[in-house]
């Protein structure tokens, strides 16, 4: 088996790499990748383990699920969020939010809405940790794992971290996995084409050059595999739905919706015409898009578990405030995976052994360079 560098980069949009010619002096194979539906915690397993939102079982990081939901018995104050009612203190939610998340993260997870919280549960999945499927690395004898996200420091600085950590095991390694997910942090915190993003994305062209350099001296049969999960998209306004004024109370009996930062996923669990209504309100706006039955063949996340109902944001947009957060990010990914900002890139200085058009095709190249 040759020797193989993995260099995954968080967040890195395919204009980027064009624009800067990034790595072009390294990586001659260069594909255009439409990531998969969804948030990093999907694309993980599509990327490392082939593996289909469909298949994994979940979607997003957060799920309906009133069954299995930690504060099933609880149900606390509607009036602190509640359109309907017109009794709307979002900020006060908000704010106990903060409060109790001190307190404990559990409680007062995320920023979903204190009335809701009994309906959902949260989708914790990491590729990285007793994951459902074997990731393509865990079947390399003699793989070096070098993890940005496991550094115990503040997001932007762990990237630095991680390429110390990489050289220092250019020496034992056969194989290495080297992951930098500072640049998703900038991105959402600075906004894409920006003097702090576009400064980190030339670090990392210097330490990833640096990096492949020593390993392809080391070992002459080395490989170089770089490859992202999504784009970035830079943000142009917050979006509020008055969803509950058009279809009524969230209940067991009538209807529930989450709200991600860039899409809003809807369950009716009553009678009616509430599927209906529902799409005919999110039709009217042209601000997003409700993704078609097709559509979802094609993402794989055709489950009725995901939402009878996917609407998705246009780039541009994002909801303010989500079951996420309150903070408006300078950019955003999750959007929809044929939208131009959301395509990102991989990249390899030998011809893969299949092409590569979707986060999903990442596997099977990683695991045929392996076998
Ligand atoms: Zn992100």
């Amino acid at each position: 088996m040759a020797h193989n560098l993995f260099v995954f980069i968080d967040g890195l949009p395919y204009d980027v790499v064009q624009e800067t010619a990034f790595l072009a002096g390294l990586c001659p194979y260069r594909y255009k990748v439409r990531p998969g539906f969804g948030y990093s915690v999907n694309i993980h397993a599509e990327m490392f383990c082939g593996r289909t939102p469909d298949e994994v079982g979940y979607l997003n990081e957060w799920a309906f699920d009133p069954e299995h939901s930690p504060l099933r018995r609880l149900r606390l104050p509607a009036f602190l969020y509640n359109e309907q009612r017109r009794i709307r203190l979002p900020v006060l939610d908000r704010g106990l939010h903060v409060v109790l998340r001190r307190l404990s993260p559990a409680l007062a997870a995320q920023n979903v809405p204190f009335a809701y919280q009994h309906l959902f549960r949260r989708t914790q999945h990491s590729v990285y940790r007793g994951f459902l499927y074997t990731p393509f690395f865990q079947e390399i004898e003699g793989i070096h794992l070098v993890l940005s996200e496991k550094v115990p420091m503040k997001s932007g600085q762990r990237d630095a971290v991680s390429f110390q950590q990489a050289m220092d095991a250019l020496g034992t390694a056969a194989h290495l996995l080297v992951t930098f997910c500072d640049l998703d942090h900038f991105g959402h915190r600075y906004g894409v084409w920006t003097p702090e993003y576009m400064e980190r994305v030339g670090n990392l062209e210097e330490w990833i050059t640096r990096l492949a350099e020593a390993f392809l001296r080391r070992h002459g049969d080395g490989r170089l595999f770089v490859f992202s999960d999504h784009g970035m998209a830079n943000v142009r306004r917050g979006v509020q739905v008055a969803l509950e004024s058009a279809l009524g109370e969230v209940g067991l009996r009538t209807y529930a919706y989450f709200l991600d930062s860039t899409m809003l996923r809807l369950w009716v669990l009553g009678d009616g015409d509430l599927l209906a209504r529902a799409v005919a309100l999110l039709d009217s706006l042209d601000c997003g898009t409700i993704i078609s039955e097709q559509e979802r063949q094609d993402f794989g996340v055709t489950a009725r578990a995901f939402g009878d109902l996917i609407f998705v944001l246009r780039e541009g947009h994002v909801f303010s405030p989500s079951f996420l957060g309150n903070a408006l990010p300078k950019a955003m990914h999750g959007h929809h995976p044929e939208e131009p900002g959301q395509q990102t890139v991989f990249l390899a200085d030998q011809q893969p052994a299949v092409a590569v058009r979707r986060t999903l095709d990442y596997y099977e190249v990683f695991r045929r360079s392996s076998s």
